[in-house]
């Protein structure tokens, strides 16, 4: 017996020499430290030197080289190994002429709450284990939910992006209903086009999808339009269907267009129909005048989906649900378990958990990236730069009417703008696309694509904090120039 122990005490002792190295002490902190933030420096300062985006043969296959090994390797070589290989191709969203699809950008105050996040390591899924990183939280979700006009008594959850935020939607509307499973394939959904496909994938996750799918047809700006939701509502009810949710889009992806938003809560209410409002592009803009204006209705929402990474410049992986009904979010997701019975005894609980708005547990403390930003920068810049975005898409689209032979979609709603140019001959899709190639390849600014009524338009999305004046003015003269370079 005390042999045993000895040697269990003796084994234990060589195991903990083996992974003390999990442990850095304060001078291996202070140097570690210094080299990563000496790394993010250089990354920061050269940003307007790097292309936005970078064709790279290997694509970061080259990792693959420098398999994981028992040995510790130097930092050098690990941070060397990370340029080559992941910010060497593809897209920098941190660019300032990141134009393409829904820039991110990554504000540097919530990177700094990032690391606090990871290294104070505060559990934020359950009140009784830290309830000031959940009132954290909860304070980021009420500031969201009073400037989008909803009630006190509304909730809501930070969730890892838009598209589980709009998972998140779906479930709520349905068990709101208490639909029965036998009832599914009665079920209506109604959505245009432009709705961001993740509406349809979250409608199959949420296990709906034997569920009726209308696609609402669209107005010449690209926005649903409430007679023809009126009528397949009647119809279908007329046929025995059940109209159960519709997804009003604030700020489709494609061109930004908000979705009459008034109107169609209007008959969402006289049908008893859940008013979803899918804002992961576009909600964030109700912090500014003109966003406010353009957003009128979306208070009326049972379900909000916003994307701090997105419209509040966060890093990847902060989205958010909002339900006006505090209770609708928590229906889907509240539990009890034996494991987490000190839980009631440990505090007092006046604030609801995530874990009890969300299927999530332990999870990211998202909070603290969102309110060190709050907290550093102060609101009125985020105002301000969300004001400064819709000026600067309105700008774009002025100035390209300037420019011959040059075609634009809808006035823009907040900040996104499509364009294509139609050659005297030739096919113009081709023209447009070989275009697009040419001013990625020029490598200051990045925009992305679409197919219009089987037109190839270019879209110019301007969201990143960076992208100022100088950088759409720099994008216009990069137009005129590759024009003329495929014209001549
Ligand atoms: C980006 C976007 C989504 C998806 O959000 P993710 O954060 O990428 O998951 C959903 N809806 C709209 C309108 C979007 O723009």
């Amino acid at each position: 017996m005390s042999k045993d122990r000895k040697q269990i005490i003796k084994k234990i002792q060589e195991l903990e020499k083996q992974s003390i190295s999990l442990d850095p002490d304060v001078d291996e902190r202070k140097e570690l430290m210094a080299n990563v933030s000496e790394f993010a420096e250089n990354f920061l300062t050269s940003l307007n030197n790097r292309p936005v985006f970078k064709n790279c043969e290997n694509e970061g296959s080259k990792l693959l080289n420098s398999p994981f090994s028992d040995e510790s390797e130097p930092l050098g070589n690990i941070l060397k190994s990370f340029t080559d290989n992941v910010l060497e191709s593809g897209l920098n969203p941190a660019s300032p002429g990141h134009f393409g699809y829904i820039p991110g950008s990554g504000l540097y105050y919530s990177a700094l709450g990032d690391y606090l996040a990871a290294v104070t390591n505060r559990y934020s899924g359950i009140y009784a284990a830290s309830p000031g990183a959940v009132r954290m939280e909860a304070m980021v979700i009420q500031w969201f939910a009073k400037e989008i006009g909803y009630p006190e008594s509304s909730s809501g959850d930070l969730t890892s992006g838009g598209s589980i935020a709009n998972l998140s939607a779906v479930v709520a509307a349905r068990d709101a209903f208490g639909f029965k499973a036998k009832e599914y394939s009665k079920l209506v959904v109604y959505l245009t086009a432009h709705t961001h496909h993740c509406i349809e994938k979250s409608i199959r996750i949420a296990g709906l999808g034997e569920t009726v799918i209308r696609v609402v047809p669209v107005d010449a700006n690209f926005k649903m339009q409430p007679e023809s939701f009126v009528q397949m509502v009647k119809h279908d009810k007329s046929l025995g269907l059940i109209p159960w949710l519709i997804v009003a889009s604030a700020g489709t992806t494609d061109v930004g267009s908000i979705d009459p938003l008034v109107d169609l809560f209007e008959i969402a209410k006289i049908n008893k129909m859940w008013f979803h409002v899918d804002g992961a592009y576009g909600a964030s803009f109700v912090l500014c005048k003109s966003g406010k204006k353009n957003l009128k209705g979306i208070e009326d929402a049972d379900t909000l989906t916003m994307d701090p990474h997105k419209g509040l410049f966060a890093p990847f992986g902060t989205g958010v649900i909002l339900a006006k009904n505090g209770m609708d979010l928590h229906r889907p997701y509240q539990y009890e378990a034996n494991y987490m019975q000190d839980e009631k005894t440990l505090a007092k609980k006046d604030q609801m958990s995530p874990a009890e708005l969300s299927p999530e547990l332990t999870r990211h403390f998202r909070g603290l990236r969102i309110w060190m930003a709050l907290k550093i920068a102060g609101i009125s810049a985020f105002r301000s730069a969300l004001e400064e975005k819709m000026l600067l898409a309105q700008y774009f689209y002025n100035e390209l009417q300037s420019i011959d032979r040059i075609e634009t979609g809808p006035f823009p709603d907040l900040s996104i703008v499509i364009f294509r140019y139609v050659p005297q001959e030739g096919n113009p899709n081709t023209f447009n696309q070989v275009l697009l190639e040419k001013i990625i390849k020029e490598g200051s600014v990045f925009m992305s694509s679409t197919m219009i009524n089987n037109n190839f338009m270019i879209r110019m999305a301007i969201l990143s904090f960076r992208s100022h004046l100088e950088k759409v003015d720099q994008a216009i003269t990069i137009i005129r120039s590759m024009i003329q370079r495929i014209e001549n």
